[in-house]
Formats: structure tokens, sequence, C-alpha cells
């Protein structure tokens, strides 16, 4: 190739590069840190629930305090408001009116697992189990012969709320959903993959010996429920005002020889919403002010009072802006919104699924998406060309490696996120996040290089001007 052709070449031709190629020293070394941290916020945050109250631990612990409608606020003050346990709001307010705009990164820390029905508990052959009705898009065949751990909330008539937290601990038991024997396997391994285990086959194993004497009824499911009255007071009755979930057990651990990628369950969005949350933490005095929104009930849509459809973002929103005499909607239309949620991961194993030259690629940093959606762009919020342009600009200058994607090839499938509901809200928005393999699995895989880049992403959109 000529001198020429190749100067040609640089300056007009698009290249790839792995963000290994292009890391700093600096990024290395912060990034083993960062994940670190990040391990140990999956590893006490198994449901949205308890994202939040780590989210606020940890923001409390970096000076933020709760807000108050009609509290005074002036820039620099950092506050937090969390919305019915399950969705956490943060602002560190600018030294700029909110006139001009809110940085808004917005997460959501629910994750695809197994609820339990209202009437959960039966007994059959002797064996005591939960039925469960899935949350979010999972395929069923993954959640069986895997151990579970389950977390929750019992609210009892009463007005109490007993936290219910079994098998996270050390040596504490655990829970499973059985399969069958592959030796009696072979009618259900001839149906789809989908089908071969059903959704009401998704019943917990939660015990085998039973009390009282022979001729005894119930004896099984009467020996789980004096264990669970024992530990947490409660009856059967109080099933009916429950929030339990069956989570994947386990922690989050380094995976590959080299300890570049991370293997865990809820990565879908923990890990942008604690990429948002550790940038804001660390944010001291932005121009505008920033927002950092950890949202519930994206795995079913975002619907209901914690969702990102839910009034009690405008309403927060409102209030700080009441407090500086501001119009919330004058605030929308000059802010900016990075909805952070998870891509696809291109997957070497199923190629076929994804367009290369527009597939997100581990290591290759934080994955950005103009647009979601599926069957021609259906249910996306399609980022304006100047939007993507403005965030080119933001995240080049604060040296954060990015790609842009889209999730799988047309017609292969599709996605969403709150995106489009910040949109809605006249705000411009965009998707970016960690490109993720075996998404919305029991244990799915990031790559640290994309997780740390991501959160500079979200410190980057903080601190813009
Ligand atoms: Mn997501
Ligand atoms: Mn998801």
């Amino acid at each position: 190739m000529s001198e020429e052709m190749k100067e040609l070449k640089k300056k007009l031709l698009a290249t790839e590069k792995n963000g290994y190629d292009t890391i700093s020293e600096a990024d290395t070394a912060a990034m083993e840190d960062y994940c670190a941290s990040y391990k140990s916020f999956l590893n006490n945050g198994k449901t949205e629930r308890e994202c939040a109250g780590e989210a606020m631990r940890l923001a409390e612990l970096s000076g933020f305090v709760p807000y108050h409608r009609g509290m005074n606020v002036k820039p620099g003050d950092k506050i937090y408001s969390c919305n019915r346990d399950k969705g956490v709001m943060l602002a560190v307010i600018g030294t700029e009116s909110l006139a001009r705009g809110a940085q808004i990164a917005a997460a959501h820390i629910d994750s695809p697992r197994l609820d339990l029905k209202p009437n959960p508990l039966y007994e059959e052959g002797e064996l005591a189990y939960f039925k469960t009705h899935y949350y979010g898009g999972l395929r069923k065949y993954q959640w069986v012969t895997i151990p579970l751990e389950l977390h929750g909330v019992v609210a009892l008539r009463s007005g109490e709320v007993v936290r219910v937290s079994l098998g996270a601990k050390e040596g504490e038991s655990q829970f499973v959903i059985t399969d069958l024997l592959p030796h009696l396997g072979g009618e259900q391994g001839k149906k789809p993959l989908n089908e071969a285990i059903t959704g009401e086959s998704l019943n917990i194993l939660l015990g085998s010996q039973p009390m009282g004497e022979s001729d005894d009824t119930d004896r099984t499911r009467l020996q789980i429920m004096k264990l669970l009255n024992e530990k947490y007071g409660i009856t059967e009755d109080d099933f009916t005002s429950a929030e339990l979930e069956a989570v994947p057990a386990g922690k989050a651990v380094d995976i590959g020889l080299d300890r570049s990628l991370i293997g865990s369950y809820g990565h879908d969005d923990r890990v942008c919403g604690y990429a948002a949350l550790h940038a804001i933490l660390e944010l001291a005095h932005p121009t505008k002010t920033a927002v950092c929104m950890l949202a519930d009930k994206e795995e079913i849509g975002s619907m209901g009072v914690t969702g990102m459809q839910s009034a009690a973002f405008d309403t927060f929103m409102h209030d700080l802006c009441e407090g500086q005499g501001v119009l919330l909607r004058e605030c929308y239309e000059n802010s900016f919104c990075l909805s952070a949620d998870v891509t696809a991961a291109f997957d070497p194993n199923f190629a076929d699924v994804f367009e290369k030259k527009n597939a997100a690629r581990v290591n290759h940093g934080m994955g950005l998406c103009k647009y979601t959606g599926a069957r021609g762009k259906s249910g996306a919020s399609d980022a304006c060309a100047e939007t993507v342009a403005y965030i080119r600009r933001v995240l080049d200058k604060a040296g954060v490696i990015w790609q842009i994607a889209e999730l799988g090839k047309v017609d292969a499938g599709g996605g969403g996120t709150v995106a489009m509901y910040m949109a809605n809200r006249n705000i411009e928005t965009l998707d970016a996040g960690v490109p993720v393999l075996s998404m919305h699995a029991p244990f799915e895989v990031v790559a640290k290089l994309d997780c740390y880049m991501t959160y500079k992403g979200c410190k980057a959109v903080f601190e813009a001007e």
C-alpha cells in the first residue's frame, strides 16, 4: 500500500479496536479496584430492594442525605430519595440552574428471577414445594438444577415488614428446582428448548422431612411452615402480602485465566446501575445538576409505581425544580439522559444471530445503542443524530473507550430499555451500557474493561457542561 493510501485510510476509514490496545495504565489499575467494589455491590444486592438499600448505604457514606420536599438545597449538595424501598434517585446539585437541564443516568436494579405465587406452598409426593411465577424474560430451562436463594419481604397485617434472606449466608441451606434424568428425558428432549421446561413446572423444592405420625396429613408442608414460623414469625396466610424472590445462589467471581471477565447473577442491569451510582457518589461540584436514577420493574415493562413510567421520577425532579423556581418542562427540554442498560455482546458460539459489523464486542468499551426495539425498530427510542454526536464529544473528551452497536441481527429479535420513557418526557436520551454474554441467564458474563468504561461514561455525562 502506498504511503498516500495509508494516510488516506487512516483519515477516512473507521477502525475497530480492542479496548486493551488503547486503555491507559492508570485506567487498567483503576479498573481492578472498581470491579472489586462492583462485585461486592452484586453480592450485597440480589434483589431490587437489597440493591436500593445498598445504594443508599453507600450514598450516605459519601455524604448524601435524604431529600424531603421543600428542603433548601444549594450547589454541591448531595441528596437522595427512595421510592418504596425499590428504587433510588440521587442528585448532586449543580452550580447552574435546573432551567439549563440536568445530566441524568438511568439504570434498573431489578433482574430476571422467580417470584413466589401468592399461594406458593404445597406438598406433593411427600415433598414440599413453592410455586413460582417467573419475572422478566428468562429461559426457563436455565433455572433448573442450580442452587437458589430466597430473598424478599413479608408484609404482615400489622404493618410490620419482615425481611427474608435464606441461602445467602455461609453454610445456610439452599433450594433447587429439579429436572428429569436423561434416562427418562427422551420425550422431553424432543421438545423445543423453550417448551421443555414449562412455567408451571418451575416449583422450588423446600424439604422432605415429614412431621407427626404416618396417618397425619400435610406433614411436610406443616414442617416447612413450622420452620418458617420459628425463623420469621409468619403463617401461611402471610404469603398473601409477600414479595419473595428466588435468585441464583453464589457470589460474583472472576472468569477466565486472565481474570478479565466477571461472572454473576444480575449484571443486567446492576452493572450499569452501579456504574451510574459509583460515578455520582464521586461527583463534587458539577456544573449542571447530576441525577442518577435506579429504577425497578424494567424487566417487565417499567410499569407500576416503582417503574420508570411512574411519576415518582417527575415528582422528584419537579420538587427540585420548584426549589429553584424553575418549570419542570423547561428543565426536561434541556436535559440529557443516558439510558444505562446492558446490550448483547457478540458471542462466537452463536454468531448467526449477530451482524458482525454492528454487534457490541467484549472489551470494546461502553456500548452505545442509537436505538433498540424489534421488527423494524418497533418500540425503540431512536436517539437524534445530534444527540449521538453530543455523546461522542463528551465521551472522547473524557477518554472513555466506547463502541456503537445494535442488539442482534435485523429481525433476529430485539429488546427495550427505559430509554423510551425518558425520551417521552421530552428528555434527549441515548442507550448505552455494558455488553453481556448469556444475558438474562442465572449466571451472566461481562468484561471488566467494559464495566469500568461504562462507569467512566456515566461520570463523563454527569460532568458535562
Ligand atoms: Mn436491562
Ligand atoms: Mn433485561
